[in-house]
């Protein structure tokens, strides 16, 4: 083994990453259909970080991130997505702002796929909590329908809820399409639409990357998906022999 042939802090238990590892994860985030396109260069500003929400509170900078990657700082960038990735809200002020029409939250959720891809566990940790909402999505199409916005639903958004009693009949006239006014309607998806979804989720690959983050999530929504396309089926034999009558 060269001395440089792998990484590892002495102190820690985290396991040792290869250089070819580091090299593999860094040509995914490289090859990215869309990474030449979010970044451009870094003047090294600080301008992303000035106007960041999450590096306000978090131990993260958009303006490191972006370095990382620009410098090819392949340890550094393993690194950050051990953890700091995962501190971006997606609201791309820096984006607004950044001098070289760079995006760094763009880079970050590149670097988010290519974490899930590889499976490190810190998208799994971060996935976790959201597997509820992710089999809801995937079984019905929907998950949240605006009269289930209720104080007594979400307790554990804390004292803020309170101001769920604004006068929501009047803001949901702002949501233009009325199907998505309660829940029974929200929750309809029509079968072909489900159908169509599952190939596109396998086409895309987001089905292989929700396997690799949660293999028991997996299992149940490939059960579901099975029971809907059989449904999918006997619905087009139905209707087919209803044509053959007619
Ligand atoms: S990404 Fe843009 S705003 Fe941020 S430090 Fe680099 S040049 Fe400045
Ligand atoms: S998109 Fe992410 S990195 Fe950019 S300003 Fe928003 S939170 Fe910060």
């Amino acid at each position: 083994m060269t001395a440089h042939a792998q990484i590892s802090d002495p102190v820690s238990e985290a396991p040792v990453v290869s250089r070819e590892d580091l090299e593999e994860i860094f040509d995914d985030i490289r090859s990215h259909a869309v990474y030449d396109h979010e970044i451009h260069g870094c003047l090294n500003c600080g301008i992303c970080t000035a106007t960041c929400p999450s590096a306000h509170y978090y131990d993260y900078s958009p303006r490191e991130i972006v370095q990382l990657l620009w410098t090819e700082n392949l340890e550094g960038i393993y690194d950050a997505m051990q953890e700091k990735i995962w501190a971006c809200a997606q609201c791309y002020t820096c984006a607004a702002r950044c001098p070289f029409e760079n995006s760094p939250g763009g880079l970050v959720m590149i670097m988010r796929e290519v974490a899930i891809k590889h499976g490190m566990e810190s998208a799994k940790e971060v996935l976790r909590p959201f597997s509820r909402v992710l089999l809801k999505v995937i079984s019905t199409g929907n998950q949240l329908a605006p009269n289930m916005i209720t104080k007594e639903a979400f307790p554990d958004w804390g004292p803020n809820v309170s101001r769920i009693d604004a006068p929501l009949n009047i803001l949901r006239k702002a949501i233009p399409m009325p199907t998505m006014h309660t829940l029974d309607t929200a929750w309809e998806v029509n079968l072909k639409t489900s159908v169509e979804l599952y190939t596109i989720w396998e086409a895309t690959g987001v089905l292989d990357q929700l396997e690799t983050v949660d293999e028991n999530l997996f299992d149940v929504v490939s059960d579901v998906m099975d029971e809907k396309r059989e449904e999918w089926e006997e619905w087009l034999e139905d209707n087919e022999d209803e044509d053959d009558d007619d």
